[in-house]
């Protein structure tokens, strides 16, 4: 299981690590990574891994098989390090303050729309969510962009508490996102709150997250498109 440091410390730009593995497709496993692996609708981390022999640069980042070990996934051609080689990780950080501002944003939405989620992805330009939403008049594009801003403009600040797996099942409320199963296995889960004691939003996110909601910036909500009879997809956009 690959150390995750960015769940301690999101903004962790670069950190030293030790090569542990070359997987059979040419990844490059380490001890420990700031690099966020693709989940939730979140995409994995670019960048590159520099050693006493040069740079890889490194694509994207992913989960192995097993789905605790991390595989930083190298540029096709590019030299990757050996096994045993000390390494620093070092992140595309301007991509990845990107995601961070942007699923924060999220958030703000999900705490906004009281309807269940059923699925979304975060860019670095554009996140979404789909709702299923009985009652289409119960979303307004407009009304949606300004109660994000105000939001952002409050200056929430943004937090974490750590639940037992067994609190989590007796608190199903807690789960907005019926698509992405909240990180249970490991006997406890990261809870996102927005706000004193989650005011704003309380869920179980395992994503990187801003620490403050005015880092996120002047929001829009682009388009809300019908996807199905009751399932409505809301596009969120750096204004
Ligand atoms: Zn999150």
């Amino acid at each position: 299981m690959t150390e995750q440091l960015y769940r301690d410390d999101a903004y962790l730009r670069e950190a030293a690590a030790t090569v542990l593995a070359i997987n059979e497709r040419g990844g490059i496993v380490l001890d420990k990574t700031n690099f966020y692996a693709s989940a939730g609708g979140q995409p994995g981390d670019r960048g590159m891994v520099r050693f006493a022999g040069g740079a890889c640069p490194i694509l994207t980042t992913v989960y192995d098989t097993d789905k605790v070990t991390i595989v930083h996934v190298p540029a096709e051609g590019a030299t990757p390090p050996a096994v045993g080689d000390a390494v620093t990780a070092v992140l595309d950080w301007e991509q990845r303050h990107k995601y961070m501002r942007m699923h924060t944003a999220l958030h703000l939405l999900c705490s906004l729309v009281k309807f269940p989620v059923t699925g979304g992805q975060i860019g670095a330009d554009e996140g979404r969510l789909d709702f299923d939403i009985e009652d289409a008049s119960a979303v307004d594009k407009d009304k949606l962009s300004a109660d994000l801003n105000a939001l952002v403009a409050a200056d929430h600040p943004v937090g974490e508490r750590w639940i037992t797996d067994a609190d989590l099942e007796a608190n199903p409320g807690l789960v907005r996102t019926m698509s992405v199963k909240p990180p249970m296995g490991s006997g406890r889960v990261r809870l996102v709150m927005i706000g004193e004691n989650g005011c704003v939003d309380l869920q179980p996110c395992g994503g990187t997250h801003v620490k403050r909601t005015s880092e996120i910036g002047p929001l829009a909500v682009s388009k809300i498109e019908k996807k199905g009879k009751i399932n409505r997809r809301i596009r969120v956009v750096f204004a």
